[in-house]
């Protein structure tokens, strides 16, 4: 790519939420947006006269390229039992090449930065460590390694309990394992047999709190997985970052992590994989009512101004990587989000959340990272099934 030149969009999504613009001029200099502003049709002739590198991209949406805040690199979404057990026991090199081959289905679909939610062995920190080629597949990483669980609950395919006498924040203190951010468990699974039934938390405020300060004093972020009213309202209460999967946790749970500006990451597609899978019968059903029950939350959220981030738990059963970012933004559209707000939890929302200052947004000094879907934002989200084009640092890295 020549070190200055401009995209013309016909329509842009700045990734901030606000309504979506026609015709835009976007200028890139050095792999960051110089400028972005209005552009009448003449003028974009009269442009393209004097600026042959111009790309043209009217009858396109360009839009920031996707983050997906909650993955399971490690696994692949196939449901078969015995490929699942297989992927659980596999050693470093075999894992080593899925999370490449996943990492690239995340490029592919536009995703150019992902966290994940934890694996036993670790693999993923090893991987980011010493194997991420990122000449080949840029694709940015965080990582959580081995997550956190109490002895005998629920955890132990992504993590493990504190050692010994040791304290959960002691124990999170004393591994060398370098993690970008600290994942907690603090409640079970969500039943597919019984409609709503809850889970005790695994943690109490205090250890959470301490989790939490510890966190915070070596600037990393606490992700909790967390379903129910108790297991939801201690880790709100103890200020864990994010709130991932959430299922009935409630009116109250919503408004305060809206109060206390803190993120959920629904990940209501992992339901949706369920139902599907299971369709026809009584466990299919309690799927069904599950996610119909996380809709139904995903809207209230919005009502309270909770800030929804797209984790799509890829790497669950039937949660393909990559593909399921536009089933979760499907989700979001039947919630009652706009076009521009599912973008925006696709990708502002969370870039901020992993910290990622530079991408998420298309906005003057933001790095050159976007994505180019065909037509106009009304074919969102099913344009995003082939992306067209795909941009990072102002580099074309795909096209289709
Ligand atoms: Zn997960």
């Amino acid at each position: 790519m020549p070190e200055f030149y401009s995209v013309f969009a016909g329509w842009l999504i700045d990734g901030n939420g606000s309504p979506a613009r026609e015709n835009v001029l976007i200028e890139i200099e050095k792999g960051e947006i110089r400028s972005v502003s209005d552009c009448a049709e003449e003028i974009r002739k009269e442009k393209y006269f004097l600026q042959p590198d111009m790309i043209d991209l009217s009858g396109f949406t360009v839009l920031p390229s996707l983050v997906d805040s909650h993955v399971h690199l490690t696994m692949s979404g196939s449901a078969d039992l015995k490929i699942r057990e297989s992927q659980q026991v596999e050693g470093f090199e075999d894992v080593c090449k899925r999370i490449m081959a996943h990492l690239d289905d995340h490029l592919y679909c536009g995703v150019l930065a992902v966290r994940d939610g934890g694996d036993r062995n670790a693999y993923t920190i090893r991987f980011r460590n010493s194997c991420h080629n990122q000449s080949r597949n840029p694709v940015l990483m965080k990582v959580s390694g081995k997550a956190w669980h109490r002895k005998g609950r629920y955890g132990r395919l992504i993590g493990r309990p504190p050692s010994g006498s040791k304290t959960l924040a002691e124990s999170i203190y004393d591994t060398d394992e370098m993690p970008d951010q600290i994942k907690i468990v603090n409640s079970g699974l969500n039943s597919l047999s019984l409609f709503g039934k809850q889970t005790l938390p695994q943690f109490t405020f205090r250890e959470l709190k301490d989790a939490v300060d510890l966190a915070e004093k070596y600037g990393k972020k606490v992700m909790v997985h967390a379903n129910g009213v108790k297991p939801v309202g201690i880790a709100v209460a103890a200020g864990c970052h994010s709130i991932e999967h959430g299922f009935f946790m409630g009116e109250d749970n919503l408004k305060k992590i809206a109060e206390k500006e803190l993120i959920w990451v629904p990940t209501a597609v992992t339901m949706k994989a369920y139902a599907g899978l299971m369709k026809g019968s009584d466990t299919g059903l309690v799927s069904e009512k599950n996610l119909d029950h996380q809709i139904e939350q995903i809207g209230l959220a919005r009502e309270f101004g909770v800030k929804v981030a797209i984790g799509t738990d890829s790497g669950s059963p039937g949660v393909d990587h990559g593909k399921a970012m536009r089933d979760e933004m499907e989700i979001l559209l039947e919630a009652g989000f706009s076009v521009e707000e599912t973008v925006r939890s696709a990708t502002s929302i969370n870039a901020d959340l992993i910290g990622l200052k530079k991408t998420g947004r298309i906005a003057k000094g933001m790095r050159a990272d976007f994505i180019v879907a065909k037509d106009s934002p009304l074919e969102f989200p099913k344009s995003l099934q082939s992306i067209e084009r795909i941009y990072m640092d102002g580099n074309l890295m795909y096209k289709a």
